[in-house]
């Protein structure tokens, strides 16, 4: 899967590097000063190294812990996000780091214990607060997890923590590492969904429908604490009867006193962000759809978006309660009020 590895010669003989690399033995590795003068060169193409994406193992300096923008959290008041890689093994057409990221190949921070001394920096500004640590923006957090044994240092971490939540996204059924373990408590796995008809035609190289709701029973049947994550909503013309059945599918598998949360938010794309998308995909039907200008991002038109959330969130509460939905729409966005009803 992967036949080229650059690696910063700072970290070069990290542990960590050296595990990564046993599991490539027949990949070529190079040496390099920063990644960056490999993962932000200019004049690469995304569409073209997706097909066979190189893997550069790095340092992290700095940065390691971010705030999440206003009104995106799930229950907490304390929300940040963090990214121990950069990119993802799939490819959904819709995705925002194709049009962030200059390259696709996948950029790995080796150095863990950093991240997690920043992690307890923020704990402690807190201590009677509970904060939320997301680590699925910026790549999957469970696939390359067989690579990356990101759970397998971050949740005996947050087991130490008790006033901090870790949430795993992921569209991935790698819960293996899960699986041999005991459940944490503070733990969310959540999984992102989009209807198959949808799934099938914009996320490639994803698992199933079928597949990722299986790895949540499983999950389940452990004790996992589970989250559904319905965002970005996308549209069709058919979407109130192709939402109607991924609801009945997931909740036919799913109990509700497994799940953390239900969180759904609109398409929307920074306008720079989809100007790159379009340039690698001018014939993605998914871009041909009906989008516009609102406020500098690219989304659907006002009536459509609050149409779709407001039929999505109806058709939610006929599983859960209103207690477990989330909106991930900033805070000042008109459209939160349709999800606050
Ligand atoms: S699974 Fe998530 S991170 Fe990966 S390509 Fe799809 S949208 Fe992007």
């Amino acid at each position: 899967m992967i036949d080229t590895v650059y690696i910063e010669e700072e970290i070069w003989d990290h542990s960590r590097t050296r595990e990564v690399c046993a599991r490539f033995p027949k990949a070529r590795f190079i040496p390099c000063e920063r990644y960056g003068e490999i993962f932000n060169r200019k004049a690469q193409n995304f569409r073209l190294q997706k097909n066979r994406p190189a893997l550069i193992l790095a340092k992290k300096y700095g940065h390691f812990i971010l705030e999440t923008p206003k009104g995106y959290g799930i229950g907490g008041e304390r929300n940040f996000y963090f990214s121990h890689m950069l990119n993802c093994i799939y490819d959904c057409r819709y995705c925002f780091l194709q049009g962030m990221f200059r390259s696709a190949n996948y950029v790995f921070y080796v150095n863990y214990e950093d991240f997690q001394q920043a992690i307890e920096a923020k704990i402690a500004e807190a201590p009677s607060a509970e904060s939320y640590f997301f680590s699925g923006y910026d790549c999957d957090s469970l696939a390359l997890d067989s690579v990356t044994k990101f759970t397998e240092s971050f949740l005996p971490f947050f087991e130490r923590h008790s006033n901090a939540w870790l949430e795993l996204r992921t569209k991935s059924v790698q819960v293996q590492s899960l699986l041999r373990r005991d459940p944490i408590p503070n733990c969310v796995v959540a999984f992102s969904f989009t209807p198959s008809e949808i799934s099938d035609v914009l996320e490639h190289k994803v698992p199933k429908v079928s597949h990722r709701i299986g790895a949540m029973e499983k999950l389940q049947e452990r004790g996992w604490r589970l989250g559904l994550r319905f965002d970005p909503l996308i549209y069709h013309e058919d979407y109130k009867a192709q939402y109607e059945r991924l609801f009945r599918e997931i909740f036919l598998s799913l109990k509700v006193e497994s799940l953390h949360s239900v969180s759904l938010g609109p398409f929307r794309l920074p306008k720079p962000w989809y100007e790159n998308m379009y340039r690698l995909y001018p014939d993605e039907k998914l871009f041909a759809g009906p989008l516009g200008e609102h406020r500098g991002m690219i989304s659907y038109p006002v009536e459509i978006e609050q149409e779709m959330l407001g039929f999505v969130r109806e058709r939610l509460l006929d599983y859960t309660p209103q207690s477990l939905l989330y909106p991930c729409i900033p805070r000042n966005d008109p459209v939160v009020s349709i999800l606050k009803k």
